[in-house]
């Protein structure tokens, strides 16, 4: 029941960290987002992982609420030795004021007397004296020391607008702020103290219907966080920069969407498609998304094998014809409806990709894709 030192949160972020990185394994991996960017909401562009210290605050504030609206002996033996008044943000609706901390309770206003009035509570000496004993003493506060006129003056205001105040001889309700129904949630805490927090919506991506990692994969890619070469090259790796494809330089850009081998991707891939999405889908979204983490998963996967594995791309139409399977495979997260219908789809792609494969082999150059590599074979997209 304390507030952990910085060190020890530090610490134990530093393991959250490196365990969300690189798992149990041992070897060290990259961190490639900022871990306080992984610890933002998804609303705001992260990954909405609990902030240890923000959770630390939110759970210390529940057993502060506990001990000032629970009646037990532990409440009592803490609050003796040490409960010197209210800090929480809680709201208390005044009946009889026997509740409500005159000075520290938002009951007169918004804010509680002691934001709106500083120096007037600065100067008092009863602090935490409720509402209820302020009246029984005929609004008789005693400060420090002798009050200059402007003072004296804002003091009376205070006790005019106080005197004005309905009261009743009931209890006073006592309900958490930042909570709608007023009861305590340590979520609320917790939002409350992130409502500070920047940064870009990804719904786009976390509402998809895509396996977590992927949709992990493409959070990364519009971070601007995958480890393309010019990312490694910023983390002082000594390799060569340029595309595993063509000789450009390794960018996110590069190797999505300029490098020839994308531009031929989207060229096939968009041309088949775009027909198939605007018959059966409303303006096409969802499916989006899905269809665009696929190509790009697909050219990951295959720019990996090409870089680590040195297995040279004989056909872009390979990287379509594992964009395919991968689409066939993850509409098992859809509908049936829909999973037909991207079935469909996903046939109409395969057979132009099939198409310019065999046609490029026919040419004679370059060899045909797939036939001697299993990772491409779909044969239950080609075949259903
Ligand atoms: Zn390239």
């Amino acid at each position: 029941m304390y507030l952990l030192p910085k060190t020890v949160t530090d610490k134990l972020d530093k393991q959250r960290r490196t365990f969300f990185w690189q798992g149990n394994g041992l070897k060290r991996k990259y961190h490639l987002v900022k871990w306080e960017t992984i610890c933002q909401s998804k609303e705001k562009g992260g990954l909405g992982i609990k902030g240890i210290r923000r959770m630390n605050i939110g759970l210390l504030c529940k057993w502060w609420w506990k001990l000032d609206n629970e009646k037990g002996l532990w409440q009592d033996i803490v609050k003796a030795k040490y409960f010197r008044g209210g800090v929480l943000r809680r709201k208390v609706k005044v009946n009889n004021g026997k509740k409500a901390l005159f000075w520290e309770d938002p009951w007169l206003n918004d804010k509680p007397l002691c934001t709106t009035a500083p120096v007037l509570y600065d100067l008092c000496n009863e602090k935490f004296i409720t509402v209820y004993q302020v009246l029984s003493a005929s609004g008789q506060l005693t400060f420090r020391h002798w009050l200059p006129p402007i003072l004296f003056e804002m003091c009376m205001k205070i006790l005019e607008d106080v005197y004005s105040n309905d009261f009743d001889n009931v209890a006073d309700p006592v309900t958490w702020k930042w909570c709608k129904d007023g009861s305590f949630s340590t979520k609320s805490v917790y939002n409350h103290l992130a409502s500070g927090d920047v940064g870009v919506k990804f719904t786009h991506i976390w509402k998809a219907k895509l396996p977590y990692k992927i949709k992990i994969f493409c959070w990364l890619v519009e971070e601007g966080a995958i480890l393309t070469k010019d990312n490694m090259v910023k983390r002082n790796w000594p390799g060569d920069p340029t595309c595993c494809f063509c000789h450009e330089s390794e960018t996110i850009n590069h190797l999505f969407f300029q490098c020839a081998v994308a531009k031929v991707i989207w060229g096939i891939d968009i041309q088949q498609y775009r027909s198939w999405m605007s018959t059966w889908l409303p303006g096409g979204s969802p499916v989006y998304i899905f269809c665009l983490a696929a190509v790009c998963w697909a050219i990951w996967k295959r720019r990996n094998k090409a870089c680590f594995e040195n297995k040279k791309l004989k056909h872009p139409a390979e990287i379509i014809i594992h964009a395919c399977a991968l689409m066939s495979y993850w509409a098992g997260l859809y509908g049936a409806e829909m999973q037909s219908k991207i079935m469909e789809g996903v046939k109409t792609v395969l057979l132009g990709a099939v198409y310019v494969v065999n046609l490029e082999a026919r040419l004679g150059s370059p060899k045909t894709a797939g036939d001697s590599d299993p990772e491409y074979s779909t044969s239950e997209a080609a075949t259903d």
